[in-house]
């Protein structure tokens, strides 16, 4: 078995474990349906694949009041809506972290940075300080221990 196959093999025992769907589809936008518990992610062929497969499945486990797929719709100024959504990725990377069998390699560092930091700028925020100027002050601490974890140790060579 490669050792693609078992990540893969490990994504879709967790999803069954989690009562969640998992459709692999190419060329297709990663997305989490929370109410439907499916996940709609890119076939699994390497660990970044794994990673943004984790990420989706991290958002149907984890979003809650707080971040942006639910909660009321009348708090949805532009400033909430990028805070709950900065959480939620927050949160969604946290549990990939917490659940994989591999460290993220370099590559899907890059990708999870670049990811995170489209949600960061889309907000309004900036790289330097991740964003953590948009996010409620109760859950800075959370938002910036995630980010350092994937941050860390990171170099621009692999
Ligand atoms: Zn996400």
């Amino acid at each position: 078995m490669s050792a693609e196959s078992g990540l893969r093999g490990h994504l879709f025992e967790l999803a069954g474990e989690l009562g969640i769907v998992v459709v692999e589809r190419a060329a297709s936008r990663p997305r989490s349906y929370l109410h439907e518990r499916r996940i709609v992610t890119a076939p699994i062929a390497d660990v970044v694949s794994y990673y943004v497969a984790l990420h989706e499945l991290g958002h149907v486990v984890t979003d809650g009041p707080d971040t942006m797929a639910s909660g009321p719709r009348r708090r949805r100024e532009p400033r909430v809506v990028a805070a709950r959504l900065l959480l939620g990725e927050a949160r969604a990377w946290g549990w990939a972290l917490d659940v994989a069998l591999v460290a993220p390699d370099h590559p899907t560092q890059l990708h999870m940075l670049e990811a995170w930091t489209t949600y960061v700028l889309a907000g309004g925020g900036t790289v330097a300080t991740a964003g953590i100027e948009l996010v409620a002050a109760e859950h800075r601490g959370e938002y910036a221990a995630t980010w350092d974890r994937i941050a860390r140790n990171w170099t621009w060579e692999p």
